[in-house]
Formats: C-alpha cells, sequence, structure tokens
C-alpha cells in the first residue's frame, strides 16, 4: 500500500476543487506532495509559482501536504521522489478523455506508476481556476469557490490586469 501520492497540476489558483481531491486523497494516502508543473502547456500564469505554493502551503497542515515544483516528464519527478502513484481528480466527461490519455501515456513510460483518480464532489464538479478567474474578472462573487486567502490576492490580480488596459 503506497503512502505517498503526488498530486500534479498547474493549480493558478488553487480552488475548493483542488482542496477537495487532496482532501479526499489524505484518506486514502498518509501524504500527498502536490507538485506545481512548471512547463504546461499553459502560458500565462496569474499567479507566480512561489505564490502559488503558498496558497497551498497556507491550506494544509505540513506533515500531510508538502509542496513542490517540477519540470520534464512527471514519471520521472514521480521516480526522483521514490513515489508511485500519482492523484488526479475527474470532473465532468470533459475531464475524461484527457486524462484517459495521459495516465495511458504514463503507464507506457513507466509500468510501475499508477494514476489514481477521485471524483469532484457534488458541489465542486463545475470549478476549475480558468472558470474562476473568468467570473471573477466580470465583478462575480467567487467566495464559495476559492479557499478564503486566495479570494483577495485573486480579485487583486484581477483588478490589476484591468487597470493596466
Ligand atoms: P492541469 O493543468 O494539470 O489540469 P489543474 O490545476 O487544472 O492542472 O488540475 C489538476 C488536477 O486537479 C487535474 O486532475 C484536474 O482534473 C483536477 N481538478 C481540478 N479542479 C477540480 C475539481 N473541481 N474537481 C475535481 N478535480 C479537479
Amino acid at each position: 500500500m503506497a503512502e505517498l501520492a503526488i498530486y500534479p497540476g498547474s493549480f493558478d489558483p488553487l480552488t475548493n476543487g483542488h482542496v477537495d481531491i487532496i482532501e479526499r486523497g489524505l484518506r486514502v494516502f498518509d501524504r500527498i506532495v502536490v507538485a506545481v508543473a512548471l512547463n504546461v502547456r499553459k502560458k500565462g500564469a496569474l499567479f507566480s509559482v512561489e505564490e502559488r505554493l503558498d496558497q497551498i502551503k497556507r491550506q494544509f497542515p505540513e506533515d500531510e501536504v508538502e509542496v513542490d515544483t517540477f519540470h520534464g516528464l512527471l514519471v520521472d519527478y514521480a521516480r526522483s521522489r521514490g513515489c508511485n502513484v500519482v492523484l488526479r481528480g475527474l470532473r465532468a466527461v470533459s475531464d475524461f478523455e484527457y486524462e484517459l490519455q495521459m495516465a495511458n501515456m504514463n503507464r507506457n513510460l513507466a509500468p510501475d506508476i499508477e494514476t489514481v483518480f477521485v471524483m469532484a464532489g457534488e458541489n465542486h464538479f463545475y470549478i476549475s481556476s480558468t472558470l474562476v478567474k473568468e467570473v471573477a474578472r466580470f465583478g462575480e462573487d467567487i467566495s464559495e469557490f476559492v479557499p478564503a486567502h486566495v479570494l483577495d490576492p485573486l480579485n487583486e490580480k484581477l483588478e490589476a490586469i484591468d487597470d493596466e488596459g
């Protein structure tokens, strides 16, 4: 039984959807490494990597959740950490195809590493970092979608962008 799992992603910003997956993951694993990907295709992040790491750190006790970054292949990073479980979250059917593809590619690259999926809770299945940013930008209240300590920095960043034009 694995004690450690790696939960990789962009986390730009951390949402209550991510929090839900991590909390559910902690029922199965003793510790989770939340690993912020540095080289994902997504360009133009709103929060710096340091800010994202800090958001995650503030949310969880250090002895249960560790934060880290990685670039390159996830399976190489997992091996370097001596970890053979990758944790991912599933929302709607739309996630399924991409996640299936990625899990199979990773399995091909590293048959010893297993991807474990956790289903979003019913209150979280429609939350994504992208959508939260879009809705917040139009002035809507997003307090139920992100942790309280993410809310102000998120609104401030978006205001600063709008002020720039
Ligand atoms: P990525 O760019 O790798 O998709 P994200 O930060 O968007 O990074 O998501 C990381 C993981 O968390 C993915 O497996 C994604 O499906 C999952 N996830 C994100 N939001 C939710 C949510 N609301 N419910 C369940 N899983 C989620």
